[in-house]
């Protein structure tokens, strides 16, 4: 007993035997034989003894020990060079010397990348400690990050299995809190990816800080199990091993004991009682083919009684985690029960080491990220959920989708067929729904109900192992809703679902603006007597949708919404406005005192009209000329028209105090071609409250020059001039002339 715990001397690397690098190189050497990587290796173990030089661990023993321990945890699992060489490396960039780019330099990318991932996981839980609300995202980001390269997450593993193994070091608190984390976090992992060998032990030993009486309880009760059962254990093998060999069925044979961790699962958190679990001892029988397994099956259930309901079939119905064996629980001779595992030696290996055994280092096979990628995403199809989810940032929705996600994770055991037969797995409890989204996302989209053996279900329908599920679709659905999300248990559906209920709010919006748009165009259009026909048929035109670079009308419509282009504008742009200046123009005569502007000297108020080849206005120089039987038109002098008329000539002028009529100008304005320019050009007149007419654009291919002929109403030639100068104060514009036809 040790009275004064204070001073204890604390157990370098834990109590296991300590590994030196000699060690590491001889289980390296025994399946990496290219000279550049075992000189790679090498490398990586100098450059971390060299960074952690002057460290030790908090156990006292030099700190290069840990990275070298989790190396050689590495090599156990047969990793490749680059997976062993991050091992060494993992904790080198923590020194402030070492950085990523020196890593990538001398060790390459990929083992930098490997690196670099698990130095941000690393700083990442290192400032989130002590908040419990980011513990959730903390989960997600650390999945996500390991998500991007499965050796990641191996690293990750073995660093965390050599600090468990070596936690007597730490005080009691952090002994609890890391051994929580431990079981919160990575041992789900491990047991999503199959290794066995790390999440058992993992669990032990956290269950051995956590909960050290059970833990201490369970072994005592193993251990005497096991002595006791020896002898009855040792019978059982021989005779199995006796009919094997007489039958000529190639096997090995080993004994397992359930972890303890397992073993207090059942008895403490499913209330079973230690002489109830039936497989606390297993014989395992390793063969070599999937055939073997099964004969030796029929043999072990021909001479020993198997309990009813204890047999699964793994090999036809593989776990998740790729797991495959056959299990059956027997009867011994003497009364005794076991249970007996059957499988073949690929399959062992899978069992102990899962993702690793598949991913397993091959001589000569170069290591492409993209396509192991591809390859977990096909076995392991919940991969997909955590790099589906890279999407941020909500620690509400984080926590959402940890806590989906470890149901996915920990129920994973609904076995569902579809008619074809091929079967689909599903966590416990979810449905009809989650099925669908299985399948497919359009068949989950568009899904209304599901026949379930041969029944119709609705889609909140709870699925059975051994069902037989098909979906029923529809085009017309109305597709997910919120009330979906009640339905779905499965993140990835629930996921789905979200996003879809996005886009759909989203069409919506844009329907609406699309509606609205229309609306305002109608309304516009109709002001200038145009209906919806000829208003469609005028706005679909490519010239339209190039002017306000639009692809649809739709889109031209949802732009209108905007106000960008307002209907207006596109009304000049089309050149479709209404000619109602000329009303305003009769109303502005009518208002007039004196219908008649210019008096003729000599001759009073004699019947006159203002040319329209030159249009006249007050303040101009005019002449006026005798038509016969029409009266006399009013030219201005230097009208070309008029110029050699001789006698017919009327000397005329205009009238003082004309009031407020104003009189049509024909106008021409050059100007350098651009979007707008139109839209200016008029808004610039009508804020002078100059009215407009006849509006005719045109440009100039040649040069790109836009040419605009207007006729406007102005009340005389001052007027005129300061209009002028406002047009050449337009952008683009460069000369305004008045025109004489
Ligand atoms: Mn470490």
């Amino acid at each position: 007993m040790n009275e004064t715990p204070d001073k204890k001397t604390l157990v370098p690397n834990g109590g296991y035997p300590m590994h030196t690098y000699e060690d590491l190189k001889d289980l390296y050497y025994t399946y990496i034989t290219d000279p550049e990587d075992r000189k790679m290796i090498e490398a990586a173990y100098l450059y971390a003894k060299e960074k952690h030089k002057d460290e030790l661990r908090k156990s006292g023993e030099p700190y290069i020990q840990h990275p070298l321990e989790v190396a050689y945890i590495l090599a156990q699992l047969q990793s490749g060079p680059a997976t062993i060489a991050a091992g060494l490396l993992h904790d080198t960039v923590e020194d402030p010397d070492a950085t990523i780019e020196d890593i990538n330099a001398r060790f390459g990318e990929d083992v930098a990348k490997i690196v670099d991932s698990l130095t941000k996981i690393q700083r990442l839980k290192l400032s989130h400690r002590t908040e419990s609300d980011f513990e959730a995202e903390d989960h997600r980001k650390i999945f996500l990050g390991m998500a991007q390269d499965v050796r990641v997450i191996i690293v990750k593993l073995a660093d965390r299995l050599h600090n468990m193994r070596t936690l007597d070091a730490l005080t009691p608190d952090r002994q609890k809190a890391l051994s929580k984390e431990t079981l919160d976090v990575f041992t789900p992992i491990a047991h999503r990816l199959g290794i066995y060998t790390i999440q058992s032990e993992l669990e032990d030993l956290s269950l051995k800080y956590l909960e050290p009486e059970k833990y201490q309880e369970i072994l005592d009760l193993v251990n005497a199990k096991c002595e006791h059962r020896q002898e009855s254990l040792a019978a059982l093998k021989k005779r199995i091993a006796d009919i094997l060999f007489e039958k000529q069925i190639p096997f090995r044979m080993e004994s397992r004991v359930k972890s303890i961790y397992s073993i207090y699962r059942k008895m403490y958190l499913k209330g079973h009682s230690f002489d109830d679990i039936y497989d606390v001892m297993a014989v395992r029988i390793i063969t070599k083919s999937e055939m073997n397994c099964y004969e030796i099956l029929g043999i072990i259930h021909a001479t020993y009684k198997p309990i009813p309901g204890r047999f699964k079939d793994y090999i036809a119905m593989p776990k998740p985690n790729m797991y495959q064996s056959l299990h059956t629980t027997i009867i011994s001779g003497d009364g005794n029960i076991y249970e007996v595992q059957i499988r073949t030696e690929d399959m062992d290996q899978i069992a102990e080491t899962g993702v690793a055994a598949h991913w397993r280092y091959k001589e000569g096979e170069h290591y492409n990220a993209k396509e192991e990628q591809r390859d977990i995403e096909a076995t392991l199809h919940w991969f997909r959920d955590f790099v589906s989810m890279s999407g941020e940032n909500e620690n509400e929705e984080a926590k959402d989708y940890m806590a989906a996600l470890s149901n996915d994770i920990f129920n994973a055991n609904v076995y569902v067929f579809t008619p074809l037969g091929k079967v689909i797995d599903l966590p416990t409890g979810a449905t009809t729904l989650d099925f669908a989204y299985k399948i497919h996302t359009k068949v989950g989209d568009s899904a209304v109900g599901a026949i379930v053996n041969g029944t119709l279900v609705p889609l909140n329908t709870v699925l059975k192992t051994g069902d037989v599920c098909e979906i029923r679709t529809s085009k017309t659905a109305s597709g997910p809703n919120l009330g979906w999300l009640d339905i779905a248990k499965t993140a990835s559906a629930k996921a789905h679902i979200k996003k879809a209920i996005q886009k759909k709010n989203s069409d919506i919006m844009k329907d609406e603006a699309i509606r609205r748009g229309r609306d305002s165009a109608l309304e516009s259009f109709a002001a200038q007597d145009i209906g919806e026909g000829e208003m469609e048929k005028l706005l679909n035109q490519q010239k339209v949708f190039d002017q306000y670079g639009v692809a649809t009308l739709e889109e031209l419509y949802a732009a209108i919404d905007r106000k960008n282009p307002a209907p207006l504008t596109i009304i000049e742009f089309l050149n479709v406005r209404k000619k109602k200046e000329e009303l305003k123009l009769d109303r502005h005569n009518s208002a007039l005192d004196d219908k008649n502007p210019v008096f003729i000297k000599n001759a009073g108020n004699a019947k006159i009209e203002l040319a329209h080849c030159c249009t006249p206005i007050p303040g101009d120089d005019i002449v006026g000329y005798v038509t016969k039987g029409k009266g006399i038109t009013v030219h201005r002098v230097n009208c070309p028209n008029v110029q050699k008329a001789g006698s017919r000539l009327l000397s005329v002028e205009w009238k003082k105090d004309l009031g407020i009529s104003t009189y049509p100008v024909d106008i021409e304005i050059f100007a350098n071609d651009r979007t707008g320019l139109l839209a200016d050009i008029l808004s610039h007149l009508s804020s002078k409250g100059v009215t407009v007419n006849d509006l005719k654009a045109k440009v100039i291919q040649a040069t790109m020059n836009d040419v605009v002929d207007l006729k406007i109403y102005v009340s005389d030639s001052k007027t005129l001039d300061d209009v002028f100068a406002n047009l050449k104060a337009v952008k683009g514009v460069y000369e305004v002339n008045r025109i004489i036809h």
